[in-house]
């Protein structure tokens, strides 16, 4: 099932309602930890992605402890970011159960592809200046022989084009781009982290983009937004969100996550929690 972009309060009702039936959960770095949250506090947790500590596994060991657990009668979920079947692999893994007899469903979850640019005020598509957009794998250079993208086709079309996994070929995406005709003054936006505390927006044009981004230290993961919508701004303040920016340091005496962090969270906040031994009176400070 997704998990959304980044946000919280971006999961779906019914993944919320899984995850809180879940025995077991398999979850990937991306996919929001905080997510966790809605899972019993009994349930397995496997993380498989990589963490600067651990090794990611390999495809074939999720399939096998996915298929492994279920057998054993566990209700597994699947968290993954976004959504399970863009660029998510997610189509691997339900056939890879279909192929053990494991029944399985898919819960789609919100994109990162379209709702990271929303949230930083880029509409993928606007009547005047995009009738299309394409949603492309930067994981493999324009010029690799294993590459299916039409890049030329691309860069001929006015679609908007939006780069997923494109942080580390951001180069030689902008030249493909340009060689074929891509006019050196189209908006890019880049957003970094979108639909989290710690998002950042570079705004720049197809020709300055290599530059300002090394310039501006870029980090994966980032959604490339390529076209005239990349200039647009159109994010009203969000008012669902008024504490958008502000962190809060919460202290928690119990192991599980308390209520406050969680509406702070709601709100827009990031709540960062830290757990005390007790929890003593407020004492003015002078
Ligand atoms: N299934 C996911 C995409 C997986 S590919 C989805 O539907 O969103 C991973 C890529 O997604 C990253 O390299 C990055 O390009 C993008 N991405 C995912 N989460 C992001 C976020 N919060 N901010 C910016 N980019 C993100």
């Amino acid at each position: 099932m997704g998990a959304g972009p980044g946000d919280p309060g971006l999961l779906t009702v019914r993944g919320r309602e899984l995850l809180a039936a879940a025995d077991v959960v398999v979850v990937d770095r991306l996919a929001g930890a905080m997510l966790l949250d809605h899972a019993p506090s009994s349930a397995e947790i496997i993380h498989v992605g990589k963490s600067p500590t651990t090794r990611s596994w390999s495809q074939e060991e999720i399939n096998a402890v996915l298929v492994d657990r279920a057998r054993a009668g566990a209700r597994v979920v699947r968290l993954k970011g976004g959504d399970p079947y863009v660029f998510g692999r997610g189509g691997e893994e339900a056939e890879a159960c279909a192929a053990a007899g494991v029944p399985c469903g898919v819960v789609p979850g919100v994109t990162s592809a379209l709702a990271v640019p929303a949230l930083a005020g880029v509409p993928v598509t606007h009547r005047d200046a995009a009738q299309e957009i394409v949603i492309v794998s930067g994981h493999l250079s324009p010029g690799h022989p294993g590459s299916t993208v039409d890049w030329a086709g691309l860069a001929a079309s006015r679609a908007t084009i939006v780069v997923l996994m494109g942080v580390a070929r951001l180069m030689d995406i902008a030249d493909a781009l340009l060689a074929g005709g891509r006019a050196e003054a189209t908006p890019v936006a880049v957003i970094e982290r979108g639909a989290t505390p710690a998002q950042r927006v570079l705004r720049t044009t197809l020709d300055a983009l290599a530059v300002d981004a090394i310039a501006a230290g870029v980090r994966s993961p980032a959604v490339i937004v390529v076209g005239e919508v990349a200039a647009r701004d159109d994010a009203a303040v969000d008012l669902t969100r008024p504490l958008a920016g502000v962190r809060v340091l919460v202290a928690r005496t119990r192991p599980r996550p308390g209520r406050l962090a969680i509406e702070l969270r709601a709100l827009g906040a990031d709540a960062v929690e830290t757990v005390v031994a007790r929890p003593a009176p407020a004492t003015p400070t002078r």
